[in-house]
């Protein structure tokens, strides 16, 4: 037996997380698990079919290393119908394990050893682990709650966030786990930051569609960052595919390139049959995106409603399909311990919100709820819930 430790010190601290525990409690328990981020219910048929079509077509080995060159004109197409944005599909879009492996390639193909990640805390649980894998520094900003029930920065703190050995912001939004959506004087005060410090701008919008208040605006929208900012999303999210794990980068060719260098060495490619399947997603109407946000606001009210009458203090998210609630009124447990008696307690699984926090204590007083699942699955949680603590 050799001697020293298995996990490479890069990856220490990010043995396993709460999820796992969660999952296990939830499926002992018979728990309502709204811990976990994923829909109870799969996207459209229509884009389902094109990717049973494809198996059976012979769709089955390796695409292209970019991605197959229609799914890269309809990402194209889809930021051009959004948001304006004009893509050479060419080497402005590259395909990607997901969003996962959009930002793990991000960090280890744009960043040195020793460089620095500004990012806002709480974070996505990916981010840190890949920061770390690549050899960079998580720097962290804390957003936390405001009086208003919003989620907020201090300026001067993200200002002295930024040092000479800045290489990437990290932007999420809307923001997984807090639902922020950021507003556009806050964009701008990260462009103007991005654009003195020479910085990149890699910015998660997984959640793009959906959005409650306010409106999604990707930063490479605002002047000058166009040049400087990557923008990644996924199919999972947007059509209700997590496990297909399609999802893409795109920006200008010289970062992108460098981000498609890392990502060969990675998967190299992905998702032959789904990659078909996803186009025909990218371009589905109008109205399939607005039905995504309406129903997911339908299914955030319904839940809200049922946490206020539990007794919780809700933070409303302006986005994504996650919401926060402060435990304070209903108990003096910190957050992960309540999450851990939850299950026996009132059989629903949430997550405390220290697990995505660099300092634990920041989310000691708040549970994350995911809404993504059916009315009657939200229904009952609630109900539960109200029994429990209401
Ligand atoms: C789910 C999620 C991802 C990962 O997306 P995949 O396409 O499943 O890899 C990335 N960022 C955020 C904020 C997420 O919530």
């Amino acid at each position: 037996m050799t001697r020293r430790p298995f996990l490479a010190s890069r990856l220490q601290g990010f043995g396993t997380t709460i999820f796992a525990e969660m999952s296990a409690l939830a499926a002992q328990t018979g728990a309502l698990n709204l811990g976990q981020g994923f829909p109870d219910s799969d996207g459209p048929d229509e884009v389902k079919q094109v990717a049973i079509d494809s198996i059976f077509a012979g769709v089955n080995q390796y695409p292209p290393g970019p991605g197959t060159m229609d799914l890269r004109r309809a990402i194209g197409e889809h930021q051009k119908r959004f948001y304006g944005i004009d893509l050479d599909p060419t080497d402005e879009v590259l395909v990607t394990a997901g969003a996962t492996e959009a930002l793990a390639a991000s960090y280890l193909g744009l960043c040195e050893v020793g460089d620095e990640v500004v990012a806002f805390d709480p974070t996505y649980d990916s981010y840190a682990a890949g920061i770390s894998m690549a050899g960079a520094v998580l720097k962290p900003v804390p957003l936390l709650p405001q009086d208003d029930g919003s989620f907020g920065f201090d300026d001067e703190e993200l200002r002295r966030a930024f040092s000479p050995k800045t290489r990437l912001l990290m932007l999420n939004t809307p923001h997984n786990p807090t639902g922020k959506v950021f507003n556009r004087s806050e964009l701008q005060l990260l462009a103007e930051l991005c654009q003195e410090h020479d910085v990149i701008a890699v910015v998660d919008e997984v959640y793009e569609h959906m959005v409650f208040s306010g409106t999604h605006v990707p930063l490479a929208t605002l002047p000058g960052m166009a040049e400087r900012t990557i923008s990644i999303g996924s199919a999972g999210k947007m059509f209700s595919f997590t496990g297909w794990k399609v999802g893409w980068a795109t920006g200008p060719a010289p970062i992108v390139s460098a981000i498609r260098t890392a990502k060969q060495f990675l998967t190299f490619v992905n998702g032959a049959p789904f990659q078909p399947a996803v186009a025909v997603g990218l371009r589905l109407g109008d109205d399939y995106f607005a039905t995504l946000g309406q129903q997911m606001a339908d299914k955030k009210d319904l839940l809200c409603d049922k946490l206020d009458q539990a007794g919780f203090t809700v933070l409303e998210p302006e986005g994504t399909y996650f919401v926060t609630a402060d435990i304070s009124p209903v108990t003096a447990k910190k957050s992960v311990e309540f999450c851990l008696a939850l299950p026996e307690e009132a059989g629903v699984v949430a997550v405390p919100c220290s697990v995505f926090y660099q300092d634990d204590r920041l989310g000691e007083r708040h549970i994350r709820f995911c809404f993504a699942k059916s009315d009657a699955f939200l229904a009952e949680a609630g109900e539960r819930l109200i029994s429990a603590y209401g």
